[in-house]
């Protein structure tokens, strides 16, 4: 959003573009790249990005219809369909926009904080936020936008009234910190911390260190921590000693630490910064969170605050971890909990994340004051109202004395004031909110975490959590893997494996996956209820369930010459006009559903003069992808496939696309991607292959709570006939977890273990139905304390090797009455 706004003329200029057509609208101030969450404000200009998860180009229509009148394009488009456009001609669409944001970075002559490192980044940058704001108006990268386009975007925030900018920058590969460090230009600079080269895909530690440091080039001030010896020595190489402020233990620091004495949930720190003694009081205590406040304390410091001040503001800093959840809420509503500080961008940016969605039509928003200063409240409430507005909320729960105070600003929207938090949940009553899309974001202070919870659906406290983040970098993974023009159907039966299938849907056809697949009709029809829009391929369409693959425009795999004859009926019963998409599946080898080869040359015969299929792809399954001992019959399968499907295309006079490989194919087979792959497992973070296995994210975290504590005592037995009587007394903690939520009896006695507060528990006696227990005697815990069953700890596949299974069973496995929730980490 830029204030001021750009003529489009010397937008063309600064972007380096050619018009295509020039149109009415004479400057633009809103720079937006996804339509899903265009709002009809004038004056927006619509970059169309191509990038491994989407081509913006085919969004321009709709972003047209929204209201859109300028455009940056990299393709020619048809202009017929324009006529009121400015469209502009670039090379690069993301490079355009990144030359647009270096150009109003220069525009802005203000404090610049830049922050990179491995871990932390999005905290310091909050807390900085959090530390500061009442002295300036800092404008920041909303959540963690950390990439090329989300620096972009987040530099393009900046307008005239910020006195302050703090940007994180986030890499994943050598040479890309040159072209943030160019839109950023920090000033003051923070370095938090590196993690190892081989989690990133860097050749060594030590170019990672230098690669983050690029961003410090030409800034004049850089805080980071002398005590990590590979940034210490990389700093060295560069001789930038004279612009670094460090801290640690090291002497010579900056800010040298003297003492750290933790206390409980408290921590205070000692230090000496310029021949000074100073003092900082912390209201936590985790090693992370004092690393990431001293980063901040030595700039406060360097920034001239005195320790009474320091120590106020750090009061109010929590270290409560800042995502944005997407949650389950109760009466069949969605909750977006988004922890972020509260201020008008950031409000903006989760209302998009409100309106991302699609399962209830009515949104509301629960927001607290947000932190402001008092000579621009009413402006901002103002402001805020037609946010509010234009965004399309329908109920407004304002909480805080100030938002009170500003309440005849929202006439026009159906909307609640309360002073405090206490005075809302007071009123809350079961059935205040129904089938509605909730955002609940509010500052620190107004506790907002105590509303989630009332809010959230609590039927059993097992969850499945997915990661819709880690899912995404999966899916990244494999597109690096495959040539970029290959197509990808995403597999999403069996309820997402598992998993959900709804936000994952969402997820995938926002990343621009070509197709997705399900097992059943009634998986896709569920899918379209959830307004999913991308082409669905079913898998095993059964002839009663045919009325409904027409209906809802799914596309059956047809496998034999029965269920082609069938469906042929029911499309000419239907009354259908028209070529019906369709999927031939060819059997090479699995033997299981599929046309044999022999029956090709009929199956051609019969597609050539038929004229009311549309034969949309050919394609076979491999029955051994993941094992070297099966490389040869995938060789032979992968024969046969191509025999059958260019005899098919021959016939039909055109190409179709052709695909074979699974998600292992993929990871072996590169080769034999065809046109497209069909990608399952390893979305869900789980490889066959040894090698991929590190490179995957695991996506899905089981995780229940300890019941009951109990001791006890030698001789004992636990559970419903122990084979076994304790040894010695222990500690039992019970488990809200059993075999009706799939955890399958076997796992008991010892045979698997859970994650509990950083160690392993081993199970004691036999699972129950909806409970079990586990050994806690060394582990400190108490009742209420989480446990994870499977997920970044305990593997899927340590679990599944216990069971003599694969992780595919294990996940799809957990029943139903598992609650299901999405994360984004
Ligand atoms: C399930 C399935 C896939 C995906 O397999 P993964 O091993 O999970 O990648 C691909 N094709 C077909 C036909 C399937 O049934």
């Amino acid at each position: 959003m830029l204030s001021t706004g750009y003529p489009i003329n010397t937008l063309c200029q600064i972007l380096n573009g050619t018009f295509l057509q020039e149109g009415k609208e004479d400057f633009v101030r809103h720079v937006e790249t996804d339509t899903r969450v265009l709002d009809g404000r004038p004056h927006s200009l619509f970059v169309a990005i191509v990038g491994p998860r989407f081509d913006g180009h085919q969004f321009l229509w709709e972003a047209y219809s929204k209201g859109v009148r300028t455009f940056i394009v990299s393709e020619d488009v048809d202009l017929n369909h324009f006529a009121e456009a400015s469209i502009i001609k670039v090379d690069n669409s993301l490079k355009a926009l990144q030359r647009l944001a270096i150009f109003h970075r220069g525009e802005h002559q203000i404090d610049v904080v830049g922050v990179t490192g491995s871990n932390g980044k999005t905290i310091v940058k909050e807390w900085l936020y959090q530390l500061l704001y009442r002295d300036k108006h800092i404008v920041r990268s909303p959540n963690s936008y950390n990439s090329k386009l989300g620096v972009a975007l987040s530099i393009l925030l900046m307008n005239d009234s910020h006195d302050m900018g703090v940007f994180e920058a986030g890499i994943s590969q050598e040479g890309e910190m040159e072209c943030l460090e160019k839109m950023i230009k920090p000033n003051i600079g923070i370095l938090t911390n590196i993690g190892a080269a081989h989690e990133d895909g860097f050749r060594s530690d030590q170019d990672k260190a230098l690669e983050k440091l690029k961003l410090f080039t030409h800034c004049p001030k850089l805080i980071y921590c002398a005590d990590h010896d590979l940034v210490h020595n990389a700093v060295a190489s560069l001789s930038w000693e004279k612009k670094c402020k460090t801290w640690g233990w090291r002497a010579g620091s900056t800010l040298q630490l003297l003492d750290v004495a933790k206390g409980n949930k408290a921590a205070d720190l000692r230090g000496n910064y310029l021949g000074v003694d100073r003092h900082l009081k912390l209201p936590f205590n985790l090693d992370a969170s004092i690393e990431n406040a001293c980063h901040l304390w030595l700039l406060l410091l360097e920034l001239g605050y005195s320790d009474k001040v320091i120590n106020q503001r750090f009061n109010d800093v929590s270290d409560i971890p800042m995502r944005l959840e997407i949650l389950v809420g109760v009466n069949g509503c969605v909750l977006v909990n988004d922890a972020y500080n509260s201020d008008l961008n950031a409000i903006g940016i989760a209302l998009e994340q409100l309106l991302l969605q699609p399962k209830n039509s009515k949104s509301t928003a629960i927001l607290s004051d947000i932190v402001i200063p008092n000579k621009v409240a009413t402006e901002k409430y103002m402001e805020l109202s037609k946010l509010l507005k234009t965004k399309g909320i329908e109920r407004f729960i304002g909480i805080g004395p100030n938002l009170q105070r500003h309440k005849h600003l929202f006439t026009g929207i159906d909307s609640a004031f309360y002073t405090d938090t206490d005075s809302f949940l007071q009123t809350l009553r079961k059935d205040s909110f129904e089938n509605e899309n909730i955002l609940l974001k509010g500052s620190r202070a107004f506790e907002f975490e105590r509303i989630a919870d009332r809010l959230q659906e609590k039927t059993h406290e097992t969850t499945l959590e997915l990661d819709l983040n880690k899912m995404s970098d999966n899916l990244n993974l494999i597109r690096e893997k495959i040539k970029r023009e290959t197509k990808i159907m995403a597999m999403v039966k069996a309820f997402a494996y598992g998993n959900g299938s709804y936000d994952v849907a969402r997820l995938l056809e926002y990343s621009g996956v070509a197709y997705l697949g399900v097992a059943y009709a009634d998986e896709g029809v569920a899918l379209r209820g959830d307004g999913i829009q991308i082409p669905i391929l079913v898998l095993n369409p059964e002839p009663s369930t045919y009325d409904a693959i027409i209906r809802y425009n799914l596309e059956p795999q047809i496998y034999s010459f029965r269920t082609l004859k069938l469906f042929h009926k029911a499309l000419t019963d239907w009354g259908y006009e028209g070529s019906y998409p369709v999927h031939i599946k060819i059997n090479t080898g699995m033997n299981r559903l599929g046309f044999d080869l022999h029956e090709i040359e009929e199956l051609g015969d019969l597609l050539r003069t038929e004229k009311i299929f549309d034969v949309v792809s050919v394609f076979s399954h491999l029955s051994g992808s993941d094992e070297p001992d099966f490389d040869k019959t995938t060789e032979d399968q992968v024969a046969k496939f191509e025999t059958a499907a260019s005899f098919i295309e021959q016939c039909l006079g055109k190409s179709v696309i052709k695909h074979i490989l699974n998600s292992n194919g993929i990871l072996r087979f590169p080769q034999y991607q065809f046109d497209m792959v069909r990608l399952g497992i390893a979305l869900y973070g789980v490889s066959g292959n040894q090698v991929t296995r590190s490179e995957l994210l695991p996506v899905s975290k089981l995780k229940t709570s300890i019941s009951q504590i109990r001791q006890v005592p030698k001789g004992s037995g636990i559970g419903y006939s122990p084979k076994a009587l304790l040894d010695a007394e222990r500690t039992i903690a019970v488990l809200s977890i059993g075999y009706a939520d799939g955890l399958a009896r076997k796992l008991g006695n010892g045979v698997a273990e859970f994650w509990v507060n950083g160690q392993r528990a081993k199970t004691v006696g036999n699972i129950c139905m909806d409970m079990c227990m586990i050994d806690v005697t060394e582990i400190p815990c108490q009742e209420g304390d989480e446990v994870e069953i499977f997920g970044d700890h305990i593997s899927l596949y340590e679990i599944s090797e216990k069971l003599e299974t694969i992780p595919y069973e294990v996940l799809t496995r957990v029943s139903e009455r598992v609650k299901r929730v999405t994360i984004q980490s």
